[in-house]
């Protein structure tokens, strides 16, 4: 958690950046498959039950297909690409909002073309995301259209 979570007033800065907010990796190397992504903790303070986090993919870049019990409150910040909900994949640009229920595969890819940022609300208290198995992977693959997001088009 930052220390400053509780300061009134932080400001936006230049490159979607925000006064005390770190630019942090998204998750540790090696521990799941994903691609030039960051990662900034904008809420997190134990007086709130979830948090605000802000994702940010650079273009191409995406992030980790995966799902989980606890559910995530997407709001599409800048840029185009494109999400993967469940078998459902759309289209997303900014200040769309993207609902993720719990123990829906899910994953976001930016166009070739700009970066891909969104803010992201989950519960404080959560559990471990889980990766598909090949045969997971495989019967989501079953459908051409998630097969085609998966491949890594980015939508664009
Ligand atoms: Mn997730």
């Amino acid at each position: 958690m930052s220390s400053d979570d509780r300061t009134l007033l932080r400001g936006f800065r230049d490159g979607f950046e925000w006064e005390s907010v770190e630019r942090l990796p998204y998750k540790e190397a090696g521990e799941a498959p994903f691609k030039a992504i960051s990662r900034q903790v904008l809420f997190s303070d134990p007086a709130l039950e979830c948090e605000l986090r802000y994702f940010e993919m650079q273009p191409s870049g995406f992030s980790t297909l995966e799902r989980h019990e606890h559910a995530h409150g997407v709001m599409i910040l800048r840029g185009h690409g494109s999400c993967l909900v469940g078998q459902e994949v759309r289209k997303v640009k900014p200040f769309d909002l993207v609902s993720i229920p719990a123990w829906t595969w899910h994953q976001f890819r930016a166009t070739a073309k700009e970066p891909l940022g969104f803010l992201c609300m989950v519960n404080a208290r959560r559990d471990k995301p889980q990766l598909p198995s090949e045969d997971e992977l495989r019967m989501l693959k079953s459908d051409a259209r998630v097969a085609a997001f998966l491949g890594g088009s980015g939508g664009a």
